[in-house]
């Protein structure tokens, strides 16, 4: 698993021993003490998932993770709740305010990484190991090879990310704000005509092999990876002579 986690913790033993924990799943971590280093921290780049502790210093976990719902970039930012509260009611809150899962202090390390497996299984599936094969593409992500009719497809490492994002969500339109924040990490820094290069350089990559037609460009949205697109049956064929 490559996936970077961000934890919002005031309490630092607490967060030391899930940054702890995480990193040892082979992730990687940064720590926001309260709702306003967390926002910051998310500002510059997207995690790919956020342990949200309620109880914060000023405003609450809650409040930041309705903030975070309401805006489009981080409407689907995974978010866990942390909390010492188990009353129904704070769970069905803390559920309410957009919380993926919800896990009640104190719990067992063992809970928390089983947790946060299933969420990024469910939303950011990119993020772990599991091959995928779509539209006669096979992608292994352990390996980072990517074969097409048992040829391999070479591909540059931010090619192979934006593919393995692209197939990891596939059918659906992403915006070129939204693929930079996913697969570069960052939507400030980085010019959005970037992805416009590199979806280049992929659909070249893929066109020796007969399947550059799985990267669509949607006019004026986006790309989107299109699981049931036509093999082209020009693209290995060597040009007529004239
Ligand atoms: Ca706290």
């Amino acid at each position: 698993m490559s996936a970077e986690v961000l934890i919002v913790e005031d309490e630092a033993a607490i967060a030391e021993l899930l940054a702890i924990n995480i990193r040892h799943a082979g992730m990687t971590v940064r720590v926001a003490y309260d709702a306003e280093q967390a926002r910051r921290e998310v500002d510059q780049q997207l995690p790919k998932l956020v342990l949200l502790d309620w109880m914060l210093p000023g405003q609450s976990g809650v409040q930041l993770a309705r903030q975070w719902r309401n805006d489009e970039r981080t409407r689907e930012l995974p978010i866990i709740m942390l909390t010492a509260r188990a009353a129904e009611d704070d769970r069905v809150a803390g559920l309410d305010a957009g919380a993926d899962d919800y896990l009640t202090k104190p719990f067992s390390t063992k809970e928390l990484m089983a947790r946060v497996r299933a969420v990024l299984r469910r939303r950011a599936p990119e993020t772990l190991d599991k091959p995928i094969d779509a539209a006669g593409i096979l992608l292994d992500p352990a390996t980072r090879r990517v074969t097409s009719k048992g040829l391999e497809i070479k591909l540059s490492p931010t090619e192979f990310k934006l593919l393995h994002f692209l197939m990891a969500h596939p059918e659906r339109v992403h915006k070129r704000t939204q693929v930079l924040d996913r697969v570069w990490g960052d939507h400030v820094f980085i010019e959005e005509r970037t992805v416009d290069v590199h979806v280049k350089r992929l659909r070249e990559a893929l066109r020796h092999a007969g399947v550059e037609s799985v990267v669509e460009t949607v006019r004026g949205a986006g790309y989107r990876f299109n699981a049931k697109a036509p093999e082209s049956t020009t693209a290995t064929q060597v040009p007529a002579a004239h």
